[in-house]
């Protein structure tokens, strides 16, 4: 039987709660698949300080590189807003995902049909929505050189080297050809230099995927057209800080922060996890929805180890939790017949994965 090892990273507030669900699922889509999960518990962010006394100690960095991929929940708190920066969980969280490499984010926007009240659009609008904006993560007006600022003027600069744009553009065209086969790529190439060698570099990886159709857009355009019409986009591949914002705008339009799960993958070890924070005012209280640590897990499942079908079971149970009418307090005002806690939720997804 093929065996995987997934290191979890529970992380602070809500993060162990939302885990131990994503766990309990997995483990029953995996007793049905034929394979095994071993899994190892790795210290990261608040609760790593605690012990440690720093937020990414040395062993969780070799143990996510010894794994097959990372399921993480979340970190930080206010406990520790006072640290040092680099004592802080935010800190060892940006280190992990340089150490790990991993450039490219992949951000699905999937809006539920049980659901489309709960988005602050039009269900018209909304309904029938399945995005993935694919983001790159570790370049760009972030990262690039020179940046520094004095009394009277403050510089960044928008950097992108060809190869950087080639493997995060090979990123979406691999999702595309998964999925609805049509990338649309987004610059502001009528104002930017860096946008201007995106888009060529783009049209060159473009010849290797005949299959899919690209097309490009302005950032601003993008922006206005993800609220006028959301369902006109499959895969949207982007810049780093045009991503950041793009991809926050799509989360909007599936209503529940607590639905959303993402993918941070590179040349290593993928990282898997919800997008929301470690939620600290509800932590404890088992009543947070888990939901996207379950979604999470399912891209964990279809991309670092390509058991699809095990990751189609996992988004059907949830669906299917859904159109039964359960949820969690988040959405408890949206068409529900039973409102559950965290624990509750997980068991019924897991219950309602098919054999
Ligand atoms: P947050 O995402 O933790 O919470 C925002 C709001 O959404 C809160 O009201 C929270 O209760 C609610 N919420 C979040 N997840 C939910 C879920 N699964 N179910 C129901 N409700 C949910 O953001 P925040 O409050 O700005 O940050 C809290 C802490 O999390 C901070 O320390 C922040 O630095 C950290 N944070 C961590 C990550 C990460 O680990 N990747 C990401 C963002 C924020």
């Amino acid at each position: 039987m093929k065996s995987y090892k997934i290191a979890l990273i529970k992380g602070d507030g809500i993060g162990p709660e939302i885990i131990d669900e994503a766990v309990k699922v997995l483990d029953a889509v995996a007793s049905y698949s034929g394979f095994s999960l071993q899994y190892e518990d790795l210290l990261m962010g608040g609760c790593a300080y605690d012990i440690t006394g720093d937020p990414l100690p040395q062993e969780t960095i070799s143990g996510a590189l010894n794994s097959d991929a990372v399921l993480f929940g979340a970190i930080g708190g206010e406990k520790w807003d006072n640290l040092p920066r680099e004592k802080r969980p935010e800190s060892g969280l940006l280190r992990f995902r340089k150490e790990l490499g991993v450039y490219a984010n992949l951000r699905p926007a999937v809006v539920y049909d049980e659901l489309v009240n709960a988005s602050s659009l039009k269900p018209e609008i909304v309904r029938g929505v399945d995005l993935m904006v694919v983001r790159e993560l570790i370049g760009g007006i972030y990262f690039g050189e020179p940046k520094g600022r004095d009394e009277t003027k403050g510089w960044n600069t928008m950097v992108y080297t060809r190869d950087e744009i080639v493997r995060i553009a090979h990123q979406a065209f691999k999702i595309a050809m998964t999925r609805g086969k049509r990338v649309c790529s987004i610059d502001k190439a009528n104002v930017l230099d860096v946008s201007q060698l995106w888009r060529e570099t783009v049209e060159e990886v473009a010849t290797e995927y005949p299959e899919v159709e690209l097309s490009h857009m302005y950032v601003d355009n993008a922006a206005m057209q993800l609220i006028r019409d959301p369902k006109q986009f499959d895969v949207m591949l982007t810049g780093n800080i045009f991503g950041d914002i793009l991809s926050d705008e799509a989360s909007m339009l599936s209503g529940s922060i607590g639905l959303l799960p993402s993918a941070s993958v590179g040349a290593k070890i993928g990282v898997y996890e919800p997008i929301h924070g470690s939620a600290p005012d509800i932590a404890g209280q088992g009543i947070a929805n888990p939901i996207a640590t379950i979604s999470s897990a399912s891209m964990m499942l279809k991309y670092a180890l390509k058991e699809e079908k095990a990751a189609d079971k996992i988004d059907n149970a949830i669906k299917k939790a859904l159109s039964e009418g359960y949820r969690t307090g988040d959405l408890a005002q949206f068409d529900a017949k039973e409102v559950c806690s965290t624990s509750e939720m997980g068991s019924i997804i897991a219950n309602y994965i098919e054999k």
